[in-house]
């Protein structure tokens, strides 16, 4: 099978779970694929969808690609294939899934599965939400619903609890080593371990930094950041150019890849991968830095790492979480905890 074709090896479990139970005729009407960025939610979903319109699936359950369910995917009008539009906002309007559970209501006009797709499901507000519940709680025969979630825990408990849950995971330094080098054979090794290390093991995430280059953008976030701890560049302007390359998201793996760095560093914990390089520009603000406060600082990264790609202004977001850079993390983390981060960045920098 083709190397980037999902299920992925480390989703043939969450794969079978599903097919098994459609084999025994006994498929659960909704399911959550959630998991990490970069561990491929998405090929696993589209993977899925084929399969549930395919009528001729084979053994493992992939889509024939022949039969008629077949032939109507791929050419876009299956008419038993539903798929709740995002609007512009990122937001999933509660007419839209007004008008999908009115469809799921009518009588189907092909064999097999019917197959509605919300992705990601956080999309959905809490009255969007309550208006999937009742469908969730009454579902017709023959309907498949599929949400995909990068973060499950922004969804209401009552529409996690009604669903079977796919939880991918990223898999285990080896394995992700051994499918990135396949998928990528033109990149070195050090790249490989380089971008499996700042993406967090995750995958696809890694392929994509191996294709863009990673290493120049890692050297340059790297010495910006030293700049940004000598007072060189105000945190302000850093949050302004990094919001639009490489963006929130990239850069708050990145900043948590440092901190763990720093960790090994001032700790000896761990197994240290980073190149010489990068150790040695480490190694001056490891030295300045106190290792509760890195401690602390990474626990505002998780915090925050669940609001990238969110309402919350992602420019604002990168602000807070550098300031305390320039101050070598001198600064009060604990109450960046649970708090809205653009109003605190906005108010405490001088
Ligand atoms: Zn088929």
């Amino acid at each position: 099978m083709d190397k980037l074709q999902a299920p992925f090896p480390w989703q043939r479990q969450q794969w079978l779970t599903l097919q098994q139970a459609r084999q025994r005729d006994q498929l659960a009407h909704a399911w959550l694929i959630q998991g990490p960025a970069g561990t491929g939610k998405m090929a696993l979903l589209e993977a899925l969808i084929a399969s549930l319109l395919c009528q001729r699936p084979d053994r493992d359950g992939h889509a024939c690609g022949q039969c008629r369910g077949c032939t109507l995917h791929a050419a876009g009008n299956h008419p038993e294939f539903l798929r709740v539009e995002q609007q512009e906002s990122g937001n999933i309007k509660i007419d839209s899934i007004r008008e999908l559970c009115g469809k799921l209501e009518l009588t189907r006009q092909e064999p097999g599965y019917r197959v509605a797709v919300i992705a990601p499901a956080e999309a959905m507000n809490i009255h969007t939400a309550n208006a999937l519940l009742k469908t969730l709680e009454e579902p017709e025969p023959g309907n498949v619903l599929l949400l995909v979630s990068s973060s499950p825990a922004r969804l209401p408990a009552t529409i996690r609890s009604r669903c079977q849950i796919l939880g991918i995971s990223p898999p285990a330094h080896d394995d992700a080593l051994k499918w990135l080098a396949g998928a990528a054979p033109e990149a070195s090794q050090a790249n490989l371990e380089l971008a499996l290390d700042f993406s967090g093991n995750a995958p696809l995430t890694a392929l994509q930094m191996l294709h863009e280059d990673f290493s120049a953008t890692q050297a340059r976030l790297l010495s910006e950041w030293e700049t940004l701890c000598m007072r060189g560049v105000e945190p302000v302007h850093l949050a302004a150019e990094w919001v639009k390359t490489p963006g929130a998201e990239v850069v708050i793996d990145w900043l948590m890849r440092i901190s763990m760095a720093l960790v090994h560093l001032k700790t000896g914990a761990g197994r240290q991968r980073l190149p010489d390089e990068i150790e040695a520009s480490l190694r001056n603000v490891a030295e300045a830095v106190d290792l509760n406060q890195i401690f602390l600082y990474l626990d505002v990264l998780y915090y925050y790492r669940s609001l990238a790609g969110s309402q919350v202004n992602q420019t604002l977001m990168l602000e807070a979480l550098l300031i305390p850079w320039w101050y070598k993390l001198q600064w009060p983390l604990e109450s960046m905890i649970n708090a809205d981060p653009t109003r605190r960045a906005a108010a405490i920098w001088p």
